[in-house]
This record gives C-alpha cells, structure tokens and sequence, in this order.
C-alpha cells in the first residue's frame, strides 16, 4: 500500500478555492481506530460552513484547527485496524458515522445520544472524508448494509438521519398528516419529502424558490411544489389543505421560513427548524404563536439507532437519496461551487 495519498485540504478559510489538492501521508489508525479507503463522500452545508469560517465551536470548545480535511459523510473500506479493534476486520464495507456518540456522557445514558457532549463530528473536530483514506474510531462507524452502493451509503446517514429524527421524535409525523417542507431541493429537503411519506403523510407540500426544480421535486416524492416567493404564498398553502394550515413545517432554510410556516400552521401545528442558511434570525408575531397553540422546536443530528435505521430503509429500497452531481475529489472545488450556487437538486457525491 503507498505511503502517500490525495487529500482535499484547507489552509485558509473562504471561496471555493481555498479548497486544495495535496499529496498528503496515509493515516496510522490509532489504538481503537479504523482505517477507511474512502470511496465515497458528500458535499453538504455543514463543509461549505466550515470553509467559510462561519461555524464556530461552541462555547468552552478549542477554535476549529488549520489545516483541515473537511467531509462530513463518508463510506469505504475497512484496509486496517489499530490494536484492540474487534468489530472491523479489513474487507468490512462500512459507513463513517455522521453523529457518533461516546456511550458515557449524561446524555448518552440517557439515550439522547444526538446530545452527546463527548462527541468528535468528523470533518468538523476530526479528519473528515475528503481523502482516500480516513481513520474514525470504532464506535463511530457503522457496518454497511449488503447491496447498497458507496454513493448512497456517502449521502443518507447525514439527511436522512437528521431528517428521521426531525419526522419521529420532533414532529412526530403521523398517518394522515399534511407536511410542509421549505428548502425542498436540498440534500436534507429531498429525504423530508421521503420520510415524510414513510411516516404516512398525505400531503407532501415542497417549497422551493425555483420554478425550475418543480418537476424535480415531484419526482423525489413531493405531491406538489409551490414557489415562496409568490406573494400570495400562505393563501396557496392554506388553500391545498381546506383552508386550515398544515399539521408539520419541516424547515430547512430559516430566516424568513419561521414567519411563513407561522403563518402556513393549521391550530395546534408544529414546526421543526434544522438550518440557518436562509438567516440566522426572524422577526415573528409572539401572538400568533400563543393564539395558534403552536410547538416551535428545534432539532439536532440523530441517534445512533436512527443512524443504523436508515442505513436499513436504504438497504429496502424505501429511500433514495437524490444524487444531483457527482465529481471526482480532485475538483472538490468545482463541486462547492455548484453548492453555494444551489444548482443541483438533492446531494452532490465526490468519488477519492
Ligand atoms: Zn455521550
């Protein structure tokens, strides 16, 4: 096996071009560490944020380390494992936890492990996947399932795990339920639409701000596209559910998407915010809030049990991430450009 590999690094933050190509030494897994040939990995908003410098770490949390190899999501190879690793042999396919938790924590004991405090997010505290090798620790991966391929396994633990904690512990999506679901034509719209449906939702309402992705949007699951930027929106959204609001908003935009799905909510709705991209702060009416007995609430990764979950949905068939373009790792540059420029529907994959 050679010494050396390709990895996509930062140096600095900022545009797309601070993404850098770079032969770089293969990673030593470490005591309880795995080491991944890396086959796929995905380009979501989380990476785009990190290059920007606009996430920080929270409060008591070292600022974020330069250089730095960005991928949230990743699936491979097992090629070695560090002493003590029992659950990996090399050959294993497996998939790069997105949210992996460390069992210990007050929050973890608790079985809210989407809480952990003890947590190393790769491509955000660790290496993330965009090389041709990675390590992760042992409890942060998890065994592939037979028959999915390298690109699905890149793309669903991060959306669809979100999502699913979004549609069943958050929103708690049931038989019958409208939905409303903002930032449609993204990587974690496409799987709300999906999920949604899973959940039993009669009425997928996607929004988006092109016209041009509607057909897409159809096709991903969604029973009908509205444009937010219709001055009129909130009229059409009430009109398609007999005038009295929907039962779920699940946003993934914010910014002026609170107000609207204020607005959009039948009596007694619930809205669920994931994403700050649209803005980080609205300006809402209290009194609507009150008076239409609604639940605002916030969501935040997902369990290890949800990770696993859709790794089996995907294994059955019942979700597909929608691929919208795919690059070799060398133009990961090219690829976050498409991304800042929102023009693609549904995830963008980049093959090591
Ligand atoms: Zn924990």
């Amino acid at each position: 096996m050679s010494k050396t590999m390709t990895a996509v690094r930062i140096h600095e933050h900022g545009g797309p071009e601070v993404l850098k190509v770079e032969q770089v030494p293969v990673p030593e897994p470490a005591p309880g560490e795995v080491l991944v040939r890396v086959r796929a990995t995905s380009v979501n908003w989380w990476d785009a944020g990190y290059r920007k410098g606009i996430v920080q770490p929270r409060p008591g949390v070292p600022s974020l380390p330069l250089p730095f190899q960005l991928g949230r999501e990743a699936a491979g190879q097992v090629t070695a494992v560090g002493s003590g690793v029992r659950s990996f042999t090399p050959g294993d396919r497996v998939v790069v936890m997105t949210c992996p938790a460390c069992g210990r924590c007050t929050a973890c004991r608790r079985g809210d492990d989407n809480l952990c405090q003890d947590t190393q997010l790769p491509g955000h505290q660790r290496f993330g996947g965009y090389a041709e090798y990675v390590t992760a620790p042992q409890n942060g991966l998890l065994k592939a399932p037979d028959g999915v391929d390298f690109e699905t396994l890149a793309c669903v633990l991060w959306s669809y795990g979100t999502v699913l904690h979004m549609v069943n512990a958050r929103a708690r999506i049931q038989p019958g339920d409208t939905v409303l679901v903002t930032g449609a034509s993204g990587g974690m719209g496409t799987a709300a639409l999906q999920l949604s449906r899973l959940a039993g939702a009669q009425l997928i309402i996607a929004l988006t701000g092109s016209a041009d992705k509607t057909d897409a949007l159809l096709t991903a699951g969604a029973d009908i596209a509205l444009n937010y930027k219709d001055p009129d929106i909130v009229e059409q959204i009430r009109a398609q559910t007999g005038g009295t609001g929907v039962d779920v908003v699940l946003d993934n935009v914010g910014g002026p998407m609170l107000p609207l799905a204020i607005k959009a909510s039948r009596l007694g709705g619930k809205i669920v915010l994931a994403a700050v991209m649209g803005g980080r702060t609205a300006e809402v009416h209290i009194g609507e809030v009150f008076a239409k007995h609604l639940d605002i609430l916030g969501t935040r990764a997902s369990t290890r049990r949800e990770q696993e979950l859709v790794l089996q949905f995907a294994a059955a068939g019942k979700i597909a991430p929608v691929i919208g373009a795919r690059y070799p790792l060398t133009q990961a540059a090219t690829a976050h450009k498409a991304l800042d420029a929102g023009s693609y529907v549904g995830k963008i994959v980049l093959v090591p």
